[in-house]
């Protein structure tokens, strides 16, 4: 028998798992995955930081809103960040500044000797950066089961291997078709299928939003000396790297772009390249060994905010997409936001700042 439910939600990434969560108390919900494991695409592939700033001056409201929930379960550690520039880059540490100014975090220009107790071994001609004393590690695997228990034990059923293949109006729902595992009925359908998001949308009769993902690229390194275990997240204010200590072996990305396919993604050896040649100028450590390289995809709607709410065209289509590069760290504040615009509900004081509307998928017209 064909089984109904309140809400489906497609994808069960951080996106789907923390909306199910926060949906379970008041709606029967299904939790769609078409892979074996949740988590397996872009969740199970960040670098982990939950950093203020990140997203832009749109985003950070999002941010700060998560942090308190994330603190409260004991997921995140202190690292701190440092946006480090050359001299030629004064003119976009200045412009940082000023962007964040409004936002409500705490961001300081520090010079070189700053620099040089935070960032031993850094080379003479990085003479300034941005101090983010806040940033902090995220366990987002933590995060992501605790949203998945937190689900389940509120009623959730998680479908795993459930890739949905087809859609079709029925009365005031859907009927949704899963393959071999099997068909659902549900009155409103959830796209947090990350990559995917405009596929859901088009699979559904929705007018895709050109979601488009975006490979991004991590190798673990051995260095010498190892990097130690309070060095600070170090990004380039210029936006060509960045890295992170990691149990005694440093994260390092290129901070690439590569528009992509969705797609289990993989990464190239030339970024991998890129990013150490980047790394090589800024320290003077030697990378010793390349032990694990990974990508994942960064999907992103045209003007970088995520998008959060019923679909203007298509009666019980909700998006929850377009998480970009900051999908972990504003996970619990962006999942209470959509459960209370998906049921109707008030905000709450986790939601109160927030501005619904900068994520509306009406916003695209
Ligand atoms: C290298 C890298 C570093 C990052 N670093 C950070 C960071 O430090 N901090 C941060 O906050 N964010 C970071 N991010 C971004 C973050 O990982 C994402 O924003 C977040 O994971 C997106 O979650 P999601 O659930 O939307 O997507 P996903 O985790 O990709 O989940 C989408 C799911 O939908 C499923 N799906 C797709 N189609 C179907 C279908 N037809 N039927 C059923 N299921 C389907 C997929 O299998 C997938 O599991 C990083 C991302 C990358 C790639």
């Amino acid at each position: 028998m064909t089984q109904t439910y309140d809400v489906a939600l497609i994808g069960a990434g951080m996106a789907g798992a923390s909306l199910a969560a926060e949906l379970a108390p008041q709606a029967r919900v299904l939790l769609a995955e078409a892979e074996a494991m949740p988590g397996y695409h872009a969740t199970g592939r960040s670098a982990a930081f939950w950093e203020e700033c990140y997203g832009g001056p749109a985003v950070v409201p999002l941010t700060l809103a998560s942090g308190r929930y994330l603190r409260d379960h004991g997921l995140l550690s202190p690292r701190g960040a440092l946006y480090i520039a050359r001299a030629r880059d004064e003119g976009e540490i200045d412009a940082f500044m000023a962007r964040f100014a409004a936002s409500g975090v705490q961001i300081d220009k520090v010079g070189r000797s700053a620099l040089e107790q935070r960032l031993p071994g850094v080379r003479p001609e990085w003479t300034m950066a941005i101090a983010e004393p806040a940033c902090a590690d995220i366990d987002v695997a933590g995060l992501h089961q605790h949203y998945l228990a937190r689900a389940r034990s509120r009623g959730a059923e998680l479908r795993t291997s459930a890739r949905l293949e087809a859609v079709e109006r029925e009365g005031a729902g859907w009927r949704l078709s899963f393959g071999r595992a099997g068909e659902a009925r549900a009155r409103v359908l959830v796209d947090a299928a990350g990559a995917w998001a405009d596929e859901i949308a088009a699979l559904a009769g929705a007018r895709p939003l050109t979601v488009t993902p975006y490979r991004r690229t991590v190798s673990q390194l051995r260095v010498d000396p190892a990097p130690a275990a309070d060095l600070p997240l170090v990004l380039d204010i210029a936006g060509g790297f960045y890295f992170k200590p990691e149990h005694g072996k440093l994260w390092l990305s290129p901070h690439d772009e590569t528009p992509s396919a969705p797609c289990d993604a993989a990464p190239e050896e030339l970024d991998v390249a890129i990013a150490i040649d980047r790394f090589e100028q800024v320290v003077d450590w030697r990378v010793a060994a390349v032990e694990r390289k990974w990508a994942g995809l960064r999907s992103f709607a045209p003007d970088r905010l995520p998008i959060y709410g019923f679909d203007p065209a298509r009666e019980g289509f909700f998006w929850f997409a377009g998480q970009g590069g900051f999908g972990i760290q504003t996970a619990p504040a962006a999942a209470r936001l959509a459960a209370q615009l998906l049921l109707g509900l008030p905000k709450d004081a986790m939601t109160e700042q927030l501005d619904a509307a900068l994520y509306a998928p009406a916003r695209f017209g």
